[in-house]
């Protein structure tokens, strides 16, 4: 029977510890690793993983010195697992470890990277949750690789796999456009996310946003296409903005309706955004150039 590591990065998620941990154990076959990676949290989780650790050898965990981010704290978790396969969880139980068995059985069958998919039952605010689906949809146009918005961090692969995306050293990491654009066989399970245990999520509208751009950056071969739509659009919607009437009568250029106001801000804000994208852009070079580590790891336990 092949050696599983199981990696779970966690922020801030005490109460979720012990709860996902029986229920890991409830599914997984005997011999696994436990990883979890306590990405700076700031309450009890560490406590937690410690005293799971004292009894427990197949627990392991690696501490950041501070909050590196959700991506990078998984990526710390990579680097350290040990397993013929690896798995990637969230700490929450989004993640249910029911489907283990099911993601081994796939692999054994020759598989080399099994997926899944969420049906997603959150409870977001509609606003928050079409504005976030139209921004997948528009970075996903500009992507060289298309990378499915219903994909989630719940994945287990290969080690073949595990050294192609290590061998990739990026500094700037979006792991589930990663997974997407190595190839390799793939395979999808379908899963229905509930609501997270304990606890609130720690991915605001801000970091999804900010997440969504480094896919645009990080995935696109060819940004000035995609600066020159932006460009367009605005030139397009600025043209509309002044309706032809009024140019042939001048009498009413500065009779400005909430119509024209609104599309005004429309095109503030697509300059502000590809301002944005452009710093951000900068600064994943500079960042890159700096040769900084993704994450530094405080202390290691059971290693
Ligand atoms: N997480 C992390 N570092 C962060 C933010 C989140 O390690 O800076 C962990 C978090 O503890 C959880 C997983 O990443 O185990 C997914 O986060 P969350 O559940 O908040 O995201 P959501 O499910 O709401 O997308
Ligand atoms: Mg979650």
């Amino acid at each position: 029977m092949p050696r599983i590591s199981i990696i779970v990065p966690v922020y801030n998620e005490d109460e979720n510890i012990l709860p996902l941990f029986y229920e890991i154990k409830k599914h997984c076959p005997e011999d696994f690793e436990l990883i979890w990676i306590d990405d700076g949290s700031t309450d009890e989780t560490l406590t937690e993983i410690q005293q799971l650790s004292f009894h427990e050898e197949r627990i392991k965990c690696i501490s950041l010195s501070r909050n590196f981010g959700h991506q990078n704290a998984m990526l710390a978790g990579l680097n350290y697992a040990n397993g013929d396969y690896i798995i990637t969880m969230d700490g929450d139980l989004q993640h249910p470890p029911s489907l283990i068995p099911k993601m081994i059985e796939k692999l054994n069958g020759g598989t080399d990277i099994v997926f899944t998919k969420r049906t997603c039952t959150k409870k977001t605010n509609w606003i928050q949750r079409t504005f976030t689906k139209l921004f997948f949809r528009f970075a996903n146009f500009f992507s060289e690789t298309k990378i499915d918005e219903d994909l989630t961090d719940y994945r287990a692969f290969n080690h073949k796999v595990l050294e192609s995306v290590l061998q990739l050293q990026e500094k700037e990491t979006f792991l589930r456009g990663i997974f997407t654009w190595i190839g390799y066989k793939s395979d999808i399970i379908h899963f229905t996310t509930s609501e997270r245990m304990h606890g609130k999520t720690k991915y605001s509208f801000r970091k999804l946003i900010m997440a969504e751009m480094n896919k645009i950056i990080l995935f696109n071969p060819n940004l000035v296409k995609f600066i020159t739509t932006i460009v367009g659009l605005s030139i397009i919607v600025t043209l509309f903005n002044i309706p032809l009437w009024q140019l042939i009568s001048p009498a009413n250029s500065y009779n400005f309706s909430t119509w024209h106001i609104l599309l005004n801000l429309l095109v503030v804000i697509m300059q502000l955004f590809l301002t944005v994208m452009i710093f951000k852009l900068v600064n994943i070079s500079l960042y890159n150039n700096r040769k900084r580590p993704p994450y530094l790891v405080k202390e290691t336990i059971n290693f």
